[in-house]
């Protein structure tokens, strides 16, 4: 397979598409003919203009235009702050949000502790010798975080669901985290021997602990071989609980294209949340990405349609998964602010490894 026909099955198999064979002989355990999202053998985007995975041959023309082009390397310094470790360790009672790299990011709200999309591996890619590397590594190692009480797994492709990393995870002292995954996930799961999930479908609900888990629809979709494709479903999760007797909502999206409908109505569905973590990565070329991941500016407009006091843009900056230098997300974030009319301190960037203390009396 150490081939460019292997290494492009690796690239097809985490982003964009290739779709190779659709469809799939596999029935739908879930399926439930009254969901829109639901089809008989997996899910599907409710608008039928988000059609993804895009076609092989759609592909093959994105690889072949990258082939010949010269993506800097970035500008900005990308390397990680020392974590802090005592803060995010001590298990007092606080919210805070440490970006870790990519999509994984470390939520404390109260004493629960949540993580988002782990990935701690060098490689996003079905196979370490090939595939996307890190530029970064993980700001935070797996044996330095707390005892993580749930884990969120938005979708299955390779740069969100790591299989080391969820199974170091379940091996953590002091017993496994709970694993919240959208429905058909927790079979992949259980196949490599962890069996500690819940699955969700969109605007299914969980108490954990002292949170409430939702899970709620966004535009993307699923894969982890070349003849499963949107047979798991994806999705964005909002978090509820409290830190200090104050209620804290947090909206995590994994990741999503632009879709006002889904926002607004998360918008709608809830009042307001406190964080939202938000994907500003791996958007160009945009005739190929714009159905699946959203650019800067529609980040912009998701953090408005949903009424975030606060985002975090996260998934970039890690791998170099798309044709945009890596620091571009960056920004093009900054004129995305200016241009929506949003304030640089309600949509920000961290470094890798960086804390948010949001709790009011805490210094930032
Ligand atoms: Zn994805
Ligand atoms: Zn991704």
């Amino acid at each position: 397979m150490r081939t460019p026909v292997g290494r492009l099955l690796a690239i097809a198999a985490l982003v964009g598409g290739g779709a190779l064979l659709t469809g799939s002989s596999t029935m739908n355990p879930y399926y439930d003919p009254a969901r829109p999202h639901h089809r008989p053998d997996g899910f599907q985007n409710v608008d039928p203009a988000a059609r993804v995975p895009r076609s092989f041959a759609e592909f093959l023309r994105w690889q072949r235009e990258r082939a010949s082009l010269e993506i800097p390397p970035p500008k900005m310094d990308l390397s990680a702050l020392v974590p802090d470790l005592g803060f995010i360790r001590g298990r007092t009672n606080h919210f805070s949000v440490t970006w870790i790299g990519h999509a994984t990011a470390l939520v404390q709200i109260g004493h629960v502790n949540v993580l988002t999309d782990p990935h701690f591996s060098e490689r996003a890619s079905p196979v370490q010798w090939a595939g996307p590397r890190r530029w970064q590594p993980p700001a935070v190692r797996l044996a330095e975080l707390p005892r993580i009480d749930v884990v969120l797994i938005s979708h299955n492709h390779y740069d969100h669901l790591d299989e080391d990393s969820v199974l170091a995870l379940n091996g953590q002292d002091g017993g496994p985290p709970l694993f919240v995954v959208p429905l058909g996930v927790e079979k992949w799961l259980e196949g490599v021997g962890i069996n500690n999930a819940r699955a969700l479908d969109w605007w299914d609900s969980l108490q954990v602990k002292d949170v409430t888990v939702h899970l709620t629809p966004v535009q993307h979709w699923s894969r982890r071989t070349l003849a499963d494709a949107n047979t798991t479903l994806w999705g964005g999760f909002v978090v509820e609980g409290t830190s200090r007797g104050k209620a804290r909502r947090v909206f995590f999206s994994g990741d999503t294209g632009y879709s006002r409908e889904h926002f607004t109505e998360i918008g709608r569905r809830f009042d307001g949340f406190d964080l939202a973590l938000l994907p500003i990565g791996a958007y160009e070329p945009r005739w190929f990405m714009s159905t699946q991941h959203v650019n800067p500016e529609e980040a912009v407009r998701i953090h408005r349609d949903i009424g975030a006091r606060l985002s975090v843009g996260i998934h970039w900056g890690t791998f170099q998964l798309t044709d945009e230098p890596l620091d571009q997300a960056a920004t093009d974030l900054v004129a995305a602010r200016e241009k929506l009319g949003v304030g640089s301190r309600e949509f920000v960037t961290l470094r890798h490894g960086q804390t948010l203390r949001l709790d009011p009396f805490d210094k930032p």
